[in-house]
This record gives structure tokens, C-alpha cells and sequence, in this order.
């Protein structure tokens, strides 16, 4: 199964944002426009394409421990609303976002960090935002 951006958002070529008397117009590269897909319809999307690949989904399943066998993680405890459940594992991997539990618990050290400029975010007026 194959995702298509523009199937879910329409592309983002520019961006203005006015406030007061200035005025920010920014152009995306002409063959390569922006996607904002919100999280509520790419989240649903990569579940069914993982699913069909044969992944097996926990909703509702907090990781709060790891299992080791000596040094090596086997596994992991997870919350869920009928109480912890342990899965045995090859493989564990830590795709829990930017506070990762998985980072935490198993100590791994940073790695490829950068220090980028910072950003904002914020909601406009639409008739300013949008002109
Ligand atoms: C307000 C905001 C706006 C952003 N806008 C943009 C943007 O426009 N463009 C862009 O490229 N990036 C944007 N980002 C950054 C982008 O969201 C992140 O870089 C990206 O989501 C990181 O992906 P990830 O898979 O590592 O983590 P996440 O997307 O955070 O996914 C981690 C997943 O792990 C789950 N999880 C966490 N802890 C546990 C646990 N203990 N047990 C089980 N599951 C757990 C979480 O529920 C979540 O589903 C934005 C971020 C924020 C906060």
C-alpha cells in the first residue's frame, strides 16, 4: 500500500503570514511543495500500512519497563487497561518519540544532536493569516 500525500492534503506552495503592518511571504521550491497532514489522518494511515504488513497493534499499552536478559533487552512490560503485559522480543525498538521511555530505561547516550534554530507556533486570525 502506498501513501500519497496529495491524496489526504491538498500541497502548500507558499506561506504568508501578516501581523500588524508586516508581512512574511515565503514560496515553496516549485517541485516541491509542502504537506500538512494532520496527525489525526496520518497516524490511521501508517497503522493500516503497518497492520498489512503484518504488524500486530496494541492500542492502549504504555511501555513502563524493559526486560534484560544480563546486559541485553528481551522485551518490554507494558500498561494496559487490563494491567501489565509482558512481550518477549529479538528486537526492541525505541520509536517512542522525542521523551522516549525505551532511551530512558535503557540509558543509551545521545547521538546526532543539533542544536537548530528555534520555531513558532501559533494561530491566527484567519482573515489576517490569510489575507
Ligand atoms: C506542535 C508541533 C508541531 C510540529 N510540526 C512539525 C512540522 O510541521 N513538520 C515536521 O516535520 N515536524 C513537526 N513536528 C515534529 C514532529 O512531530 C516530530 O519530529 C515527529 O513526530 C517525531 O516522530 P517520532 O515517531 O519520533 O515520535 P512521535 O511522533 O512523538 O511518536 C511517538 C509515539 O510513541 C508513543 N509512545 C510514547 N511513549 C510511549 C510508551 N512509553 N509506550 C508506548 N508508546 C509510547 C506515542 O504515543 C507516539 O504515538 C512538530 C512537533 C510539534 C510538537
Amino acid at each position: 500500500m502506498e501513501i500519497g500525500c496529495a491524496l489526504v492534503t491538498p500541497p502548500t506552495r507558499a506561506i504568508r503570514v501578516a501581523l500588524d503592518s508586516a508581512e512574511v511571504l515565503s514560496r515553496y521550491h516549485e517541485q516541491r511543495p509542502a504537506y500538512c497532514v494532520r496527525r489525526s489522518t496520518l497516524d490511521p494511515l501508517l497503522q493500516e500500512v503497518a497492520q498489512a504488513a503484518g504488524a500486530e497493534l496494541r492500542d492502549q499499552h504504555r511501555v513502563v519497563s524493559v526486560v534484560r536478559d544480563a546486559e541485553r533487552v528481551t522485551g518490554v512490560i507494558a500498561q494496559s487497561p487490563n494491567g501489565p503485559v509482558r512481550f518477549e522480543a529479538d528486537l526492541v525498538v525505541g520509536a517512542d518519540g522525542p521523551h522516549s521511555t525505551i532511551a530512558r530505561l535503557t540509558g543509551v547516550e545521545d547521538y546526532l544532536v543539533t542544536h537548530g534554530s528555534r520555531g513558532g507556533y501559533g494561530v491566527l486570525p484567519r482573515a489576517r493569516a490569510l489575507g
